[in-house]
């Protein structure tokens, strides 16, 4: 406790009466410790106007960031809560609708369509707010009605992954959403349309191990950590020190895992270029070379 906090916040609450002081006027960046102004940092797409570095981005955000206006949320269809009736320290069901209450959504993934840079567009968006982005059925069955919305509306698919990646209180049933998932997005690839990843901060376990490696393109935004097991559990199996930036968008683009590493702020743009070299000026899948 020091002054501010003893003193003058009470002081300052009673000045404007009943009204709450939002006490997070202000953003301390992580990377270069610089104080941000939060109406800044949301209209910088929450990158750090002085040192570049992209903090997390909620659903909401990532949508109407990539979207055109006038976008519109799909409604999902609804998985079986809590199949396995899992506890720990606490019922999985009760922390299921706190997630819910605090993000007013179902699952760790909404999914929009609409059109980005004039193109049409299915994009699905992870949560990481959301119980870390875990994928359980609620988000296998996101995934699976995007690419099917895809397939409907012959538009490419782009999801943006951001995930702890399984959500282990479902077990097995979270498990069998990685080949889910694989199927879903090989059928947007049978109907011979775009499917683009963007890896967000962080992607892991689970997630990276299914649909999020296997797309046309793979793009990731700078600094994300992206692997399958963390680094100190490789650490230790290896015994080897690992080198710097390992499991980082910038190390993984040298080592030919990713296609680009693109800022934020040219994400749309870069979006909208792809789906204009993958598909024809119709919009229609450009015919393979003869
Ligand atoms: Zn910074």
């Amino acid at each position: 406790m020091n002054w501010i906090s003893e003193w003058a916040l009470p002081k300052i609450k009673t000045l404007f009466g009943s009204r709450e002081v939002p006490e997070n006027l202000w953003h301390k960046c992580p990377e270069c410790e610089q104080m941000i102004f939060q109406t800044d940092l949301d209209k910088n797409l929450r990158v750090c106007p002085h040192c570049g570095h992209h903090m997390r981005l909620s659903a909401r955000q990532r949508l109407d960031a990539t979207f055109d206006e006038g976008w519109q949320k799909i409604e999902l269809p609804k998985a079986p809560a809590d199949p396995l009736r899992f506890r720990d320290q606490r019922r999985y069901s009760e922390r299921l609708r706190d997630a819910q209450a605090k993000s007013g959504m179902d699952d760790a993934v909404v999914v929009g369509h609409g059109t980005v840079e004039g193109q049409r567009a299915v994009v699905a968006t992870f949560e990481f707010a959301f119980m870390a982005g875990s994928m359980g059925a609620g988000v296998g069955e996101a995934l699976v009605t995007a690419a099917r919305l895809a397939v409907l509306q012959d538009a490419p698919l782009i999801v943006f992954a951001s995930s702890g990646g399984a959500r282990m209180q479902e077990g097995a049933v979270s498990l069998m959403q990685m080949p889910r998932t694989v199927i879903a997005t090989q059928m947007v690839k049978d109907a011979g349309l775009p499917f683009i990843v963007v890896l967000c901060d962080p992607t892991t376990g689970g997630v990276t191990a299914s649909f999020a490696m296997l797309g046309d393109i793979q793009i990731a935004e700078p600094g994300a950590l992206i692997g399958f097991a963390g680094a100190r559990v490789i650490e230790q199996t290896v015994r080897e020190v690992l080198p710097e930036g390992f499991q980082r968008a910038e190390y993984l683009l040298e080592h030919g895992i990713l296609d680009m590493v693109v800022k934020r702020g040219e994400m749309k743009e870069t979006l909208g270029r792809l789906i204009r070299l993958l598909r024809d000026s119709e919009g229609e899948p450009v015919p393979a070379a003869a």
